[in-house]
């Protein structure tokens, strides 16, 4: 049989900013290979591209050259409402400052990557049911009627999880995802995060500059001026 594809593959992937003359370097061809299930920590200085490897890994950004691959298919040559699509589908997102939708209440933020994919009004009461255990998964059926903004750093991060994973993503994709947290809350949902994706066999990129987050990962790269040692 052959071997499951890659969950992400970038080869030779290449970002370049222009700021006024200059052309500021992001990522200066990077070569990234992730297994399926693999636990990937993206470690580098403030400025080495993290965030940008990220957002093209995840279809966000396009690179200006190279290609990436999500669990075999190629997202770089796709037209964008299809890789909006396959993002929604496949990708979750996990962010620094949790970008939850402020007023839509917690359960709402959670159920919201499923409303989006939602064809048959059938399907209405399954999607309420998957973001409500979900929720419980993350221990906060109880906030379930809060607003974001009623809740702490931690527990917003934990609903942001929950609605990163709600799709089942073969490939989850966090950015600092304890950088605005101090270290027990970051710790708390580090667990949270890496045990949810290691249980759903999902793959994870996680750039972060937390040791502790480091060390649950499987692997771990550095990013250095937009290339990886
Ligand atoms: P990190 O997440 O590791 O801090 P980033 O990927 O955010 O790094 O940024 C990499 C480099 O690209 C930095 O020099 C940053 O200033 C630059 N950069 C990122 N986004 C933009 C943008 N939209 N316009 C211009 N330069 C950018
Ligand atoms: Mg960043």
């Amino acid at each position: 049989m052959p071997a499951a594809a890659p969950a992400l593959e970038l080869r030779a992937v290449e970002r370049h900013y222009r700021r006024g003359e200059e052309v500021v370097t992001a990522l200066g061809g990077v070569d990234l290979s992730v297994r399926p299930g693999e636990l990937l920590a993206v470690l580098g200085r403030s400025g080495s591209g993290k965030s940008t490897l990220l957002h093209i890994a995840g279809g966000l950004d396009t690179p200006d050259s190279g290609t990436v691959m999500v669990a075999g298919v190629e997202i770089s040559a796709m037209p964008a409402a299809a890789r909006a699509r396959l993002r929604r589908r496949s990708i979750g997102f996990v962010f620094q400052f949790f970008h939850l939708l402020p007023s839509l209440s917690v359960s709402e933020n959670v159920e919201l990557p499923l409303l989006v994919e939602r064809t048959r009004a059938s399907h209405a009461r399954a999607s309420r049911d998957r973001a409500a255990a979900m929720l419980d998964a993350v221990g906060l059926a109880h906030r379930a009627r809060h607003l974001p903004g009623e809740l702490s750093g931690g527990e917003m991060q934990r609903v942001a999880v929950a609605r990163a994973l709600v799709t089942q993503p073969a490939l989850v994709l966090a950015d600092e995802p304890t950088g605005n947290l101090d270290s027990v809350t970051g710790a708390s949902v580090l667990d949270l995060l890496t045990s949810h994706v290691r249980e759903m066999g999902a793959a994870l990129v996680m750039a972060t500059h937390d040791p502790a987050a480091a060390a649950c990962a499987d692997r771990a790269v550095e990013l250095s001026d937009g290339r990886l040692a």
